[in-house]
């Protein structure tokens, strides 16, 4: 079952009265003057199932914060004197916050204090991830893992937002660009789910600081480029930084006279099986899919940029929260066609969870089944035409900002897990028949092939089956054919 909570109410014990610099100014934050305000405003879970459940609570005001309700029922945000109106149309009301301006303005005055102990650390003080970190501190991390490991590390640029921000990239490899099977990440799809960058560029911390030290990153960052994109939404996350702290969707423009929720769900936006039953066509809804397969840039950048990557082989969209590891299909309700290997993946990453951060079971399963159906979502597209074994988190919490001393620990939770999928990726993938690591398909990695073959090398066990006969032969001879 899910907790549920808005705001973490974690303090830090930090003193007040600390001075702001310059460059916080331009940063407010969602509690501050500007923003959004919920004076008076309760946070509740509500047993609102259907449609026609979800009409009658808007109709006296109260605002839908999950995506979808689901069978157990829904989040919602009620303005003061709505909770008996609620209650008068037979709705089971359980307050799950008492005061969601109170709580925003705490969590606002404890990331402030974090950020200006981060932006003025001494060597040795102040972690990236002690807290959430905007948009600034994101890429100023960005070229700080390029520093650390400029053989490693490199930036790239996928395209830019609707409001003209880049949305970056890095890649992290110790291979020459192409040569390897490609796993690709995103985190911050939607835009209050601030834990997903923490994620990812924790990821990506521990394969640069690991290479050459820890035996298994330094094998995964040789066999695999990794490319980390960790704020597919830009738009979205500033403007929950800055004014509405709720925020899920991009920021596309509205006409004049639009609703104020207006804005796309990338995650809706993906042309496989888009504009159908697991999508919206009201501008105004959490999950309204864009007029058109790909009508937003963010979206169009990363399609495009797949498309030109043809080395990808794995994705993971991440998202929070819900403790779920998701895949193909989430439209569709019968099992796709590699059911069973996800199923076996997720299984084998579920476990490790268990086993290395002792965490409580995550549910593990395709998407439209084990949540709700997704038409036009990434998994399935990345599937099918991103030629990638996909997969996507819910990560830990029970609200989209878990408090601060959740932060690592919902990071430490997938990183052996995304390791595995790595390697199982890598283990597979036709790449392999490069035997010689030249970067070239040719006869000498026919000849090294033949001689591991006969030292019963593990370079050989093309079936992983842990003998060498023919198959291995046959499977080398199949890899190397599509390869060259
Ligand atoms: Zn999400």
């Amino acid at each position: 079952m899910r907790r549920y909570r808005f705001i973490s109410f974690v303090s830090l014990g930090l003193a007040c009265g600390f001075a702001m610099p310059a460059t916080a100014a331009a940063q407010p934050l969602a509690g501050d003057a500007g923003a959004a305000r919920y004076d008076g405003q309760v946070g509740a879970h509500i047993d609102a199932r259907t449609p026609e459940d979800l009409e009658r609570l808007e109709s006296i005001g109260a605002a839908l914060v999950s995506c979808e309700l689901s069978p157990a029922g829904g989040d919602f945000i009620l303005p003061p004197g709505t909770i008996a109106g609620a209650e008068a149309l037979g709705f089971t009301i359980t307050i799950v916050e008492p005061d969601v301006q109170g709580a925003l303005d705490r969590e606002s005055a404890r990331i402030r204090a974090s950020l200006d102990l981060y932006r003025q650390r001494g060597e040795g003080e102040g972690s990236f991830f002690d807290d959430y970190r905007p948009l600034p501190e994101v890429d100023a991390f960005i070229d700080e893992l390029i520093a650390r490991r400029p053989d490693l590390v490199s930036r790239f640029e996928i395209g830019q937002s609707h409001e003209g921000r880049p949305i970056w990239g890095m890649r992290i490899s110790a291979a020459q660009d192409g040569c390897k099977p490609a796993f690709i990440l995103n985190g911050l799809t939607h835009a209050r789910e601030w834990l997903t960058v923490m994620n990812v560029l924790y990821l990506a911390e521990q394969l640069v600081d690991g290479y050459g030290v820890d035996p298994q990153v330094t094998d995964l960052v040789d066999r695999v480029e990794w490319l980390i994109i960790p704020v597919l939404n830009p738009d979205g996350y500033e403007y929950t930084w800055t004014t509405e702290r709720f925020w899920r969707k991009n920021r596309r423009e509205p006409p004049p006279s639009a609703p104020t929720r207006w804005g796309v769900d990338p995650n809706r936006n993906y042309s496989f099986r888009w504009g159908l039953a697991g999508s919206s066509g009201n501008p105004a809804s959490q999950t309204y899919r864009g007029p058109a397969p790909f009508s937003e840039p963010e979206t169009r950048a990363l399609r495009d940029f797949v498309f030109a990557t043809p080395q990808i082989r794995a994705h993971n969209d991440v998202h929070s929260y819900g403790h779920d590891i998701l895949f193909p299909w989430s439209q569709l309700t019968e099992p796709s066609p590699d059911h069973d290997e996800y199923q076996a993946l997720g299984d084998a990453m579920a476990d490790l969870m268990v086993e290395t951060h002792d965490v409580g079971r995550w549910s593990v399963g395709p998407l439209s089944t084990t949540l709700y159906r997704v038409s036009g979502g990434s998994t399935d597209w990345f599937y099918v035409e991103g030629g990638a074994m996909s997969l996507t988190y819910e990560l830990r919490g029970g609200s989209f900002n878990p408090e601060a001393s959740e932060i690592l620990p919902g990071c430490r939770d997938t990183y052996e897990a995304t390791l595995l999928h790595a390697a199982h990726v890598a283990d597979r993938s036709s790449f392999r028949a490069d035997m010689d690591n030249d970067c070239d398909f040719d006869f000498d990695d026919v000849l090294a092939f033949l001689v591991a073959f006969g030292a019963g090398e593990d370079a050989a066990d093309f079936d992983a089956d842990a003998d060498h006969d023919i198959d291995d032969v046959l499977a080398f001879l199949a890899a190397f054919g599509e390869m060259s």
